[in-house]
């Protein structure tokens, strides 16, 4: 047989020292990076709790539980097992007219774990399609209605994904919306909440948001925000009370309210959804990210038995929306064995430990003349600077100090997995102020 890969390094070992490593700066995109100036990639080569390990054999502490996801650590043994055992029934199945356990026993969980009314689970592949499909949602639910709603008013700093749906209601600044001009839909943007979570509320605060549902409201869909933490879009942490402000404006006017919880759902903001900080449920709410530990990618869209009822009501006669791996079930088996992690319990005080630390902590940061504003809120820890940081350099610091931590622009902020040790935390922090020098 003729050897066809002369040339080609067929082993499983990455190598660091030079083809691998060379073929993904010549060939392989990252999450939002130059082709014309590739910056360094740190191969990883397993992962094990709150660890990651280089193919150089060092060992980083993580402090990203990649983008909020891992939140019981890398390669646990319960999610391994759930992922196996589904893996010797059936890895996939189409989910038009077949059902199966795991996606069954998923939508109860979530039905279970979230804010009453919501009752309807649409089950979606990541968190923009989630996104997408909550604003289809909104549309397809006016339209039902018989009134022609083609506007969402959303908040200045929020981040709801990289699809077009879920950039238009991004931050215009941070996702060029003027590179897309003319293909991407112009919705209504409010500034964002000033109040800190943890300062004493401003009336005023809400003003600029209620000026706009109030001049809109006949055109405007739903309302579309992230709950209590604006993530991607500048790490803000804002006062419950607002949020409260909007359900009440939301109800008075008539119109829906969109929750995006793909950050903040399970557990990371100490309450299991942020929207229980101001005790409020939404009208339709995504949840993504840590819905499989961070295994794979699985997201969700709910809503109440109203919306949906009215959505199928319509001229179309059924949700208009159906992925080819919709409920895949080595996902739903993996979340249904996270959500598990998640009934014992343990990440209350797991989280509350971690808060408490960081409150302790992040103040002292604070002190660096670099820094504008340290805040926190849970198992979340940021650090806002004056200048944006240097990545090439920073991303080493961190490395050489035992740590993985990937700040953009001027913001530094960890989300570490909830199992993360008191002086593991401490050195995360320590890093984060070594960085500064
Ligand atoms: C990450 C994120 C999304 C997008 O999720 P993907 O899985 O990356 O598509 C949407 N909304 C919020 C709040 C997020 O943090």
């Amino acid at each position: 047989m003729q050897n066809i890969n002369t040339n080609k390094n067929t082993s499983n070992q990455f190598s660091s020292a030079g083809t691998d490593l060379d073929y993904d700066r010549q060939h392989v995109w990252h999450p939002y990076t130059s082709t014309l100036n590739p910056l360094p990639c740190y191969p990883v080569s397993h992962a094990e709790g709150v660890h990651l390990y280089l193919e150089d054999g060092r060992q980083l502490i993580d402090g990203m539980s990649s983008w909020w996801a891992t939140i019981h650590g890398y390669n646990h043994p319960v999610l391994n097992q759930a992922a196996k055992d589904q893996l010797d029934k059936m890895s996939h199945v189409m989910f038009g007219g077949i059902t199966h356990q795991p996606a069954v026993e998923l939508c109860r969980k979530l039905v279970e774990l979230s804010p009453a009314p919501l009752q309807q689970v649409f089950l979606a592949d990541s968190g923009s399609v989630s996104v997408e499909v909550a604003l289809k949602m909104a549309l397809q639910y006016w339209h039902a209605k018989g009134e022609r709603r083609s506007k969402f008013l959303t908040l200045r700093h929020g981040y709801h994904g990289d699809t077009f749906a879920a950039m238009s209601v991004t931050d215009p600044d941070n996702s060029m919306h003027s590179l897309y001009k003319g293909f991407l839909p112009e919705h209504i943007f409010a500034e964002s909440p000033q109040t800190g979570f943890h300062d004493a509320w401003d009336e005023n605060d809400i003003a600029d948001l209620a000026a706009k549902l109030e001049a809109h409201h006949t055109d405007i869909a739903a309302i579309i925000l992230e709950p209590v933490v604006q993530g991607a879009g500048g790490m803000r942490i804002y006062h419950p009370t607002y949020l409260r402000r909007v359900r009440e404006l939301c109800d008075d006017l008539g119109v829906l309210l969109i929750v995006d919880e793909i950050a903040t759902g399970f557990g990371r903001t100490g309450k299991l959804f942020a929207c229980e900080h101001a005790g409020i449920s939404p009208d339709i709410m995504c949840v993504g990210k840590a819905l499989t530990g961070g295994y794979m990618t699985l997201a969700a869209t709910m809503t109440t038995k109203q919306v949906a009822d009215t959505v199928c009501s319509g001229e179309a006669g059924c949700f208009m929306h159906g992925p080819t791996f919709m409920g895949n079930p080595l996902a739903c088996a993996v979340a249904n064995a996270s959500l598990s992690l998640l009934e014992t319990g343990d990440w209350q005080h797991q989280v509350s430990r971690i808060e408490h630390q960081l409150s302790q902590l992040l103040p002292m940061v604070g002190q660096s003349e670099q820094v504008k504003a340290v805040r926190w809120l849970g198992a979340i820890g940021v650090v806002e600077l004056y200048e944006p940081v240097d990545m090439v350099s920073i991303q080493k610091s961190f490395v050489d100090n035992g740590v993985w931590i990937r700040p953009f622009g001027r913001l530094i902020y960890i989300m570490p997995p909830f199992i993360i040790g008191n002086q593991q935390l401490e050195k995360l922090v320590f890093a984060i102020l070594q960085s500064l020098h």
